[in-house]
């Protein structure tokens, strides 16, 4: 029996599994192989089965279809045997925010009731999807809104994939059959930067990304895709092995006493723990350079001193830094920097060899910059006793 009082953040660390869709089991989500098993499982003689993933694949990513029976190079009988077993399902979309410069955010509810936000910035020549990959997070970065909601769960690899199958709709980008092929991509990029910590829901993340990246479907080069982490530094190696993608770091701090404190998580792994693993990530990944993330907060990182700091840890490494203007939210304990320190920081960077690009913040009106994300439905804050647990202190 449920407890109709008990908070629904109660589940802290709800275990990440493929929710019931009645007893319909989602397509989405599932990798190529996951997909054959299951087929074999509802009754797909087992000569056909591989067949049959590719034939529905397509459907489902690459044209965009969420009904068995407009499916139509599978046999009848077949699409009602397909229908009867499982659903093609994406999270549901909830409301929609468009900002003055373009900016979309969307709030989608996945199974459970829970929500999570995802951010589309519309560029000049790309288009990038934020999403999430967590509900709430289980670290406790001090300048980051998320990091002050708990976490409710992990996402499952149906529920990150599809987040971005929404927004493809959302931006009508599905092939319309017969069309001539269109090049331009609306969603020409994703990061996962939106809510939660995709280290901590490896598995999920990965089996998700190699939907996004399988060249039959969403067909994204794993060039474009970045994944953003607080450094996690077990699984470092493993994204490189496993996933492939491009790497960003949120760094934050040139010194472990200010990092300690910013990124909490630094306890555990300490700067110099997560260098000596990033100096391995483009050999392993083949990937290109790694992106160092940098908030600017008033006086806490922005000196001079900082910036040349940054620049001696980080020899060696193929690396980008980001400078991120702080963007505020309600009850924050920091500032921005001021326009001219971050120009002065960004300059020492560029000087020492880098590209040191600042990064406009984007969707401000709409709260949908970095690190504003929340969701206001899961209003529970963690208590002082978790922060600690989870910070390791
Ligand atoms: N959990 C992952 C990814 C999500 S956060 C991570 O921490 O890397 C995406 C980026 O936004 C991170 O670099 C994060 O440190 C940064 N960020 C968080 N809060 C912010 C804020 N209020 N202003 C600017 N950047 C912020
Ligand atoms: Fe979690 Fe990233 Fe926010 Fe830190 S910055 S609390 S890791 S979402």
């Amino acid at each position: 029996m449920t407890d109709a009082t008990a908070p629904i953040t109660q589940d802290l660390l709800t275990i990440p599994r493929n929710l019931p869709e009645g007893d319909r089991r989602n397509i989405v989500g599932l990798t190529r192989d996951q997909l054959r098993l299951a087929l074999i499982e509802a009754g797909t003689p087992e000569k056909q089965a591989k067949m049959r993933v590719g034939q529905i694949w397509q459907w489902v990513y690459h044209w965009g279809v969420r009904d068995f029976a407009q499916m139509t190079n599978l046999a009848k009988d077949y699409r009602a045997l397909l229908a009867d077993k499982f659903v093609i399902q994406v999270p549901e979309l909830v409301s929609k925010q468009v900002s003055m410069d373009g900016t979309r955010k969307y709030l989608v509810r996945i199974a459970g009731g829970h929500e999570v936000e995802v951010v589309y910035i519309p560029e000049e020549s790309r288009g990038t999807l934020c999403i999430s990959s967590q509900v709430g997070c289980t670290l406790t970065c001090s300048f980051c809104h998320t990091g002050t909601q708990k976490l409710v769960r992990n996402l499952t690899a149906g529920e990150i994939v599809g987040q971005v199958m929404l927004a493809r709709d959302d931006l009508g980008e599905w092939p319309k059959p017969g069309a001539p092929k269109d090049e331009t991509r609306l969603v020409s990029n994703v990061v996962l930067m939106g809510m939660g910590e995709p280290l901590y829901n490896f598995e999920n993340v990965r089996d998700a990304m190699q939907v996004v990246m399988d060249g039959e479907g969403i067909s994204l080069s794993r060039r474009r895709i970045t994944l953003s982490t607080s450094g996690i530094v077990p699984e470092i190696a493993r994204t490189a092995q496993e996933i492939g993608c491009l790497l960003a770091v949120s760094f934050h701090a040139t010194t472990d006493e200010v990092r300690d404190r910013l990124v909490p998580v630094n306890k555990k792994w300490n700067i110099e723990t997560l260098l000596a693993a990033l100096r391995d990530y483009p050999r392993l990944s083949n990937s290109e350079r790694i992106t160092f993330e940098y908030v600017m907060l008033k006086g806490v990182n922005d000196s001079d001193e900082d910036a040349k700091r940054l620049v001696k840890l980080i020899r060696g490494i193929p690396a980008k830094i980001n400078l991120i203007p702080f963007n505020e939210w309600p009850g924050a304990p920091y500032q921005r920097s001021d326009w001219d320190r971050i120009e002065a920081f960004a300059d020492i960077i560029y000087k020492a060899g880098y590209a040191s690009p600042i990064r406009t913040p984007r969707g401000e009106d709409i709260m949908a910059a970095c690190g504003q994300l929340k969701s206001a439905t899961e209003r529970a804050r963690k208590s002082r006793a978790e922060i600690a647990a989870e910070a390791g202190l």
